[in-house]
């Protein structure tokens, strides 16, 4: 056997398929070449590293470590906060330095790391072999075959510098070849395009290395291409219409970054897909396992949890998902009031609710003491279980791998010898085992497809077209600075152990990529996408040397590089276009016009809703139409809304249990027992700060209610009051946060806010159509007695808002009309807007076109100051169908 090796070999290579033979020639690299060695000499064959045998390394390095880290070895402070990820360094030392030909003694003069790297090698617990431990074992194996003389290969090609590979390696080849194996060098890339082209004199310069081509050599044949585009997306149509375009035979990709997109755009110009697999940590059966394991510790984190119901791959079924998740959305927390009537409304829907318990409401650990690694053991253990249990309906390759990774960290947990494991050592054992992700096919290769490897350095045979798609710099991967101090290195290289030197890596990248120019005959087209997802993408280093050893100005650059515009305008080729003008975006109209019949009157309006429809009547009817839905994707309120959330429940919590007069200490326990169920992120590490400052605002504020309702003689006569009345033909409903009786018997209502610039602006322009609706309601209920006062409180500031001072013992208001009048001027508006609802035109009022609402519903001018009116846009701000009406798109109309 005469195989072809290579560093750079391993994956799809070129070898095998041109049109100048090599069928039949294997094709390694040191992966495929050691698997194959190992066979050969009966030695255990080291499959490719998965990412869950090596965290089985890490976990029994750390394990040795750890019985020797009281030594204070140079990694004793850092294994001291992380184990984990100090053993991943380490042995990855330990590993580079087998592969160059350590065989873990003390090397002399090597310092104190290279000594505790020997201390390490020389403890007896066992380690897992990796793949430099089965090279030494293979090393091993061919001395004594060398006293046989029987070689393995006849000859050995070996496509790069020999110096480029570890020490360890050389001397396998070495003894490979004393066995009577040849070690050959392929014959050097020496060009071959047509001569005169663009891409002959590239190969020139490439081949004779010393001085330049005139720039004016370069005449822009298409033989030499830097094709650009403004996307990735874009790029890959272009190149897809080109590879049509150019027909047989079909050319040769190397694969630099975004195979996807590449693989649509084929797909899409009817060509055979090249197939693409992906690793990613974002798979649901992930996601799953690592949101389980971190909610078995406290503080809990309330997106984690909103994660969880978002999985569609869970233990919970969809109407939980979303009733949960809903719940979640309005108070992020476990086990309060809205999570709990959740919960029992899904019991009276028929749902079994068994699983929230299980997974979320058990018993959590504290993060930082840690749990009892059985617990956890038991606790993953359960996961795989239900894992196993879901393998077969959903017939999921991803499932599998996360069954058996579950099973290596359950593993982990056996051999783990600490008692207890805090979240974070938790964290990082998960990563250990999951973080590299789990691939699963994006798309499919398919028969016929067009050539293509991964690496400039797998092209080891000529080709007539070669496309290097996505030639930019992030696509590269150069070598690591060395690890090793000088002096270690010296003491290594004294001591035989042979490392790359990085600058022998990269002469050898940089070879690699002149070689793969110099193999294609035909077209070289090198794609430089100026944006990709995002991120704004620079050439690859090799464009440099092109532009510098051809001598290139920005004329002769601008003959060779081509932009996607040039080829669909056809400048350079003749490809197939269609020219298909975009799709227009929504129109911004300021009236939708529909089947006449839309009533408003068949439901309940919120005070939030009835503000709607006077505000934008498409807002109403997108969102609060009888019979409408708008579906919102829950997510965690944060900032003043979750303020404010807590705001209210404390005071309703304390309301209830009568001591909202309580002493600070009191309040202060109150928010604290309230905090897990309803505002749960304020536990979480870096929360401290806020949830102080929360704490004392809202004590501060809590008083300070406590002491007006006292001053004024004051009762709280309700909380969180549902109210309900009918009112010009509808249901109005709403919950009032507190209503008040008086010291004369009459009620007030006060509606408790979080910060209080925009509740004054109400105020002061009679829109406080919330207060508004509650004392209407509150008055048809008793309609023979006065109108009750009305009173926002802002929460953030504890002070009262209201234009009726008297009422609430101030002596300052706020500069505005009665807050009754607002419900007068609604009441005129309302059977207008209902009118021109019902004639099946919908105005919307937060466009440039928009007329004022009291316009667009046919007031006239001199009765507009009767009705209820609010500013233009106002509702546009918080309203996300801005992409549905057009005001998203009115910058770019
Ligand atoms: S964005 Fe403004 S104009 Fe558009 S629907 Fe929402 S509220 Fe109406």
């Amino acid at each position: 056997m005469r195989p072809l090796v290579g560093r750079r070999l391993d994956g799809a290579t070129l070898a095998l398929v041109d049109e100048l033979g090599g069928v039949g020639t294997p094709c390694w690299g040191p992966t495929g070449l050691l698997r194959d060695l190992s066979l050969r000499l009966g030695l255990p064959i080291k499959s490719a590293p998965s990412s869950a045998q090596d965290a089985a390394r890490v976990a029994a390095f750390a394990r040795r470590m750890a019985r020797l880290v009281a030594r204070e070895a140079f990694y004793a402070k850092s294994f001291e906060m992380d184990p984990i990820g100090t053993a991943e360094m380490v042995l990855s030392w330990r590993d580079t330095l087998v592969e160059a030909g350590w065989d873990g003694e003390r090397v002399a003069g090597g310092g104190p790391r290279l000594d505790a790297l020997a201390e390490l090698e020389e403890h007896d617990d066992p380690l897992p072999s990796g793949a430099a431990d089965h090279l030494a074992a293979a090393e091993v194996a061919l001395l004594m075959l060398h006293q046989q003389h029987r070689p393995p290969y006849e000859s050995i090609e070996i496509t790069d510098d020999i110096d480029a590979w570890p020490g360890r390696w050389r001397r396998v080849f070495s003894l490979l070849q004393q066995a009577g194996t040849q070690i050959l060098r392929p014959s050097e890339p020496s060009g071959g395009a047509e001569p005169g082209s663009d891409l002959d004199h590239l190969h020139r310069v490439l081949l004779d290395g010393r001085g330049a081509t005139p720039s004016s050599e370069v005449r822009g044949d298409g033989s030499l291409v830097f094709l650009e585009a403004p996307t990735t997306q874009q790029a890959a149509d272009t190149v897809a219409a080109l590879v049509n375009e150019w027909g047989s035979p079909a050319p040769v990709f190397i694969r630099g970054g975004e195979r996807s997109a590449l693989d649509h755009a084929l797909r899409a110009h009817g060509i055979a897909t090249l197939g693409d697999a992906r690793p990613s940590r974002d798979r649901a059966a992930i996601q799953l396992v690592t949101a389980l394991v971190d909610l078995a510790f406290a503080p809990l984190d309330p997106h984690r949890v909103l994660e969880l119901f978002d999985l569609t791959f869970s233990p919970f079924v969809a109407p939980v998902r979303r009733s949960m998740a809903r719940a979640l959305a309005d108070a992020p927390g476990i086990g309060d009031v809205r999570w709990q009537s959740a919960k029992r409304r899904l019991v009276e829907a028929g749902h079994s609710i068994a699983p929230i318990e299980a997974w979320i409401e058990r018993a959590r650990w504290d993060g930082d003491h840690g749990a009892p690694t059985a617990d956890l053991l038991e606790l993953v253990e359960r996961i795989g279980l239900w894992l196993q249990s879901h393998i077969a309906p959903t017939r999921s390759e991803v499932v599998v791998a996360t069954l058996e990774r579950c099973a290596q960290l359950a593993d982990l947990l056996r051999r783990e010898e600490r008692p207890t494991l805090p979240r974070i050592a938790m964290r990082r054992l998960v990563d250990l085992v999951f973080s590299e992700g789990i691939s699963a096919s994006v798309s499919t290769e398919q028969c016929g497809r067009p050539h293509h490897v991964d690496h400039p350095g797998a092209v080891v045979l000529p080709c007539s077209n070669l496309v290097w798609w996505h030639f930019v710099a992030a696509s590269t991967r150069l070598p690591h600075r060395a690890r090793f101090r000088h002096n270690e290195l010296t003491a290594l290289a004294a001591a035989g152990v042979r490392l790359v030197a990085p600058e022998t890596l990269l002469a050898e990248e940089a070879w690699q990529w002149r070689a793969a120019a110099l193999r294609a005959r035909q077209r070289l087209v090198m794609v430089v996408p100026a944006w990709n997802r995002g991120e704004r993408m620079a050439p690859h280093p090799f464009h440099d040397e092109i532009v510098a050893r051809l001598m290139l100005d920005e004329r002769a650059l601008g003959r060779i590089t081509v932009s996607g515009a040039d080829v669909l305008a056809r400048r350079h080729w003749h490809v197939d276009v269609e020219h298909m003008a975009p799709l227009p975006l929504p129109a911004a109209r300021p009236a939708w016009h529909v089947s006449p019949g839309i009533t408003i009157g068949d439901g309940s309006f919120t005070p939030r809703s009835l503000q709607t429809l006077v505000e934008c009547p498409l807002r109403w009817a997108l969102e609060h139409r009888p019979g409408q839905r708008a579906r919102r994707v829950p997510a965690i309120p944060h900032g003043a809304q979750v303020n404010g959330l807590l705001a209210h429940r404390l005071v309703q919590y304390l309301a209830q249990a009568g001591s909202l007069n309580a002493d600070p200490a009191t309040i202060r326990a109150a928010i604290d027992r309230l905090v897990p169920g309803i505002a749960a992120q304020l536990l979480l590490p870096g929360m401290s700060f806020e949830l102080h400052q929360l704490r004392h605002q809202l004590t501060v504020a809590v008083m300070a209610l406590a002491r007006l309702l006292e001053a004024n003689a004051m009762t709280i006569e309700a909380v969180e009051e549902d109210l309900a009345a009918a009112w010009m033909g509808v249901n109005l409903v709403g919950r009032l946060d507190l209503r008040l009786r008086r010291a004369d018997g009459r009620d007030a209502v006060l509606d408790l806010k979080w910060g209080r610039g925009k509740h004054r602006k109400d105020l002061e322009t009679g829109r406080a159509l919330q207060l508004a609706v509650y004392a209407l309601a509150l008055h048809l209920r008793a309609p023979a007695g006065p109108a009750p006062s009305t009173a926002y409180f802002a929460m953030a500031q504890g002070t009262l808002l209201t234009t009726e001072p008297g009422a609430f013992g101030l002596r300052e208001s706020v500069n505005g009309p009665p807050v009754g009048e607002a419900i007068e001027r609604l009441a005129r508006t309302v059977p207008a807007v209902r009118t021109t609802l019902a004639a099946g035109t919908i105005p919307v009022t937060g466009l440039r076109t928009s007329l004022p609402l009291l316009e667009a519903i046919g007031i006239p001018r001199a009765e507009r100051e009767q009705h209820l009116e609010l500013e233009p846009g106002d509702g546009c701000a918080h309203c996300s169908l801005g992409a549905v009406c057009g005001r998203d798109w009115e910058e770019l109309a």
